[in-house]
């Protein structure tokens, strides 16, 4: 909210493979110069899959599209014989600004512990890369431990090591949210930002507390981004299936 530049992230996950990226990354390009869309006032930001990279390096220095884009993960190693990771150093390499980090399908399915994730925080960081530190409660957390707890945790828990020097995102997801088109309310969002943002303060400092985003994600669509936008501890959101849409997106980025 007040004077921290919101950020509207596209998390692809495993769709759209490196032609496909090209294609979508002009069109969403054209769409948003098309609508005036100020990207000093909101940022935009796409994350494909590791293999699309190359392509949308080459495309937005091409061009000199006002995109940012990032990995959906990283390696917590930065070389050596760990197969199929992908390390920080490769994604600088590509000019990636973001990493998402602890995304909840990181979490689940492959077994991503806090400690995990605080490493690859720390790799991130190694790299000049802004970590997206996803967090977020399932159902059955939120049953038993309230909004905020889980989430708290988790961030606290992934800050192990982070300096106030550090440039970071944090994303508040509840996994309830995820693909469930059954989105938080913008209550229940602002809510556990602002735990976040006290949790930033307690850890980082009151400076870092005020100038981090805190992005929104689940089920975020054109329909709903308004009210969270409204929320003064959203700072933005982390959209996954309506990123796919360009119409949708990049009406998401304008929050109407
Ligand atoms: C996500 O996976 O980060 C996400 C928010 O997905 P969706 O928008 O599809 O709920």
């Amino acid at each position: 909210a007040v004077s921290r530049v919101p950020l509207i992230a596209g998390n692809w996950k495993m769709n759209l493979d490196h032609l496909q990226a090209i294609a979508f990354v002009q069109k969403l390009a054209w769409s948003l110069a098309d609508a005036k869309h100020d990207f000093a006032a909101v940022e935009v930001a796409v994350f494909p899959p590791f293999t699309d990279l190359r392509s949308v390096q080459t495309l937005v220095a091409a061009d000199k599209l006002p995109l940012a884009y990032g990995g959906q993960d990283l390696s917590a190693q930065d070389s050596g014989a760990y197969t199929g990771e992908i390390p920080g150093g490769f994604l600088k390499q590509l000019d990636c600004g973001y990493v998402i980090i602890g995304h909840s399908e990181r979490r689940t399915m492959h077994a991503e512990t806090d400690e995990v994730v605080a490493a690859k925080v720390q790799a991130a960081l190694r790299h000049d890369l802004v970590p997206i530190i996803c967090v977020g409660e399932t159902a059955e957390d939120l049953e038993e431990h309230g909004p905020s707890a889980v989430p708290v945790a988790q961030l606290k828990a992934a800050l192990a090591g982070v300096s106030s020097a550090a440039d970071i995102v944090v994303a508040y997801e509840p996994v309830w949210a995820i693909g469930s088109g059954q989105a938080a309310t913008p209550e229940q969002a602002e809510q556990v930002a602002a735990a976040l943002r006290a949790t930033l303060a307690e850890t980082l400092g009151e400076d870092v507390a005020a100038k981090t985003r805190i992005l929104y994600g689940g089920s975020v669509k054109a329909a709903n981004i308004a009210g969270f936008m409204r929320e003064p501890n959203v700072d933005g959101a982390l959209v996954g299936g309506a990123s796919l849409d360009i119409d949708e997106f990049s009406s998401i980025a304008r929050f109407q």
